[in-house]
């Protein structure tokens, strides 16, 4: 199934956050932790290859330990600078804010040679819808002493928070506009929310990702429902097991698909099902990844 999706404001998100590109030092990228392939844009590696990059793993605290950790070094290995978070976490933006000075040292040098005093380095949060880029930003804004205000000769309306004397973050995330290069990357950003759940059937995303746990997490299907998957079980049986189970039946004894669908997402969404990733590390560039099996 081909995902269409492009909403108007997508567009205007695009030419804002090409206005306030230039305005920057610093490209702090926040990602989902349970799908780092899926939920970043690649055309901003263009757009800001003269830019210090952090790339931000966030929702640490829903995905799989061990993947995040090859995730990011992996990342590393790039050239980004990466940092696992939870944005709700008041420890992790100071955290972000010792990274951005850290990654900034090579600007602070080069100013110097240049005999340029100031040492400020400015710094711009981006992402795809609901990453949690307001989340990061508002517990900056909590911890901040000062708003700095409107600067004249900068685009109407900024603000920039000041983290500490050297560093300041705009106070509006740029929105960026994920990419379906992949049928895969559709699911897996309708199951972390970035895209609206009424893009695709309901019952067709979450029969994808019971077909993925079965796979991957049949244990979790154990822990969370009782229900262990028997060798090559169907991911329409468990799902019916799962129904049954949770009284998601209709009048006439028909499952209902539409709810047990519902309460297996918001189970995913909502960290009961464990820490679940949906993405394998190193996975991507190969051709034809057998998850896509959709
Ligand atoms: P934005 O669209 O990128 O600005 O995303 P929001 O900041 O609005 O966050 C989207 C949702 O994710 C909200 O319900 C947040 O409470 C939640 N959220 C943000 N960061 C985290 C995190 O690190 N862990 C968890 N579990 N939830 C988070």
């Amino acid at each position: 199934m081909k995902i269409q999706w492009y909403p108007g404001h997508m567009a205007k998100a695009k030419r804002k956050m090409k206005e306030d590109l230039p305005l920057c030092d610093v490209i702090v990228e926040v990602i989902d932790s349970r799908c780092p392939n899926s939920s970043r844009n690649p055309e901003i590696d263009q757009l800001a290859k003269d830019k210090i990059r952090i790339l931000l793993f966030n929702k640490l605290d829903l995905a799989d330990d061990e993947r995040s950790k090859l995730f990011m070094e992996d990342f590393h290995r790039r050239g980004f600078f990466t940092l696992g978070i939870d944005a709700r976490n008041r420890a992790s933006v100071k955290r972000v804010s010792k990274l951005i000075q850290e990654a900034s040292q090579p600007l602070y040098e080069k100013n110097r040679k240049k005999g340029i005093s100031s040492q400020m380095v400015r710094a711009m949060v981006l992402g795809i819808p609901n990453v949690g880029k307001s989340t990061f930003i508002n517990a900056f804004v909590g911890r901040s002493t000062a708003k700095t205000g409107n600067k004249p000769g900068v685009t109407r309306g900024n603000q920039w928070i000041k983290l500490d004397k050297n560093v300041q973050l705009l106070d509006t995330p740029g929105i960026t506009w994920p990419k379906f290069e992949r049928e895969i990357v559709g699911y897996n950003l309708a199951l972390i929310g970035s895209i609206n759940d009424d893009i695709l059937p309901i019952e067709d995303l979450v029969f994808y990702f019971l077909k993925y746990l079965v796979r991957y997490y049949p244990k979790a299907i154990l822990e969370r429902y009782g229900i262990e998957p028997e060798e090559g079980e169907a991911a329409l049986s468990i799902m019916d097991k799962i129904a049954v189970k949770r009284a998601c039946i209709k009048k006439g004894g028909d499952v209902d698909y539409t709810r047990v669908s519902r309460l297996i997402l918001d189970d995913f969404r909502s960290g009961r099902l464990g820490k679940i990733s949906l993405e394998h590390p190193g996975k991507w560039s190969d051709e034809g990844d057998e998850d896509s099996a959709v």
